[in-house]
């Protein structure tokens, strides 16, 4: 768990979310500022800061992030949706603590904003 990490600590359940799924190795929430009427974060419980952090010896931790996606989309009855991770400030990201967004459940857009 690294320092001052919102992620590290909402995984921890030291800061309260809305959670979605949980795991020995996963940890899934609601976003609590949803772009779209499913909006779930999903996150390793590794602390990974970008994912060009991540090394060759992430490859099956990285795979299952996809895997755990697909097993809430069906949870939450989503055929269709968006998987997105961003990569630093000027892709978007806010939190630096790997997570892919799940979104659903209204028409997307491509290319996004
Ligand atoms: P990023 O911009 O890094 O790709 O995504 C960060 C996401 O985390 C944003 O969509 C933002 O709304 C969400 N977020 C930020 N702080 C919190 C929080 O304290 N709780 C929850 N549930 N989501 C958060
Ligand atoms: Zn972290």
């Amino acid at each position: 768990m690294a320092e001052n990490c919102l992620f590290c600590k909402i995984a921890a359940g030291e800061i309260p979310s809305t959670q979605v799924y949980s795991d020995d190795t996963y940890y899934a929430f609601r976003d609590i500022n949803p772009g779209a009427p499913t909006h779930v974060l999903i996150v390793p419980r590794k602390h990974i800061a970008r994912i060009t952090d991540a090394d060759p010896g992430d490859a099956e931790l990285l795979g299952g992030l996809m895997l755990i996606a697909n097993k809430i989309a069906a949870q939450e009855h989503l055929t269709d949706f968006r998987l997105a991770l961003n990569c630093g400030p000027h892709a978007g990201q806010s939190v630096f603590h790997i997570h892919l967004h799940l979104m659903g459940g209204r028409d997307f857009s491509w290319p996004p904003g």
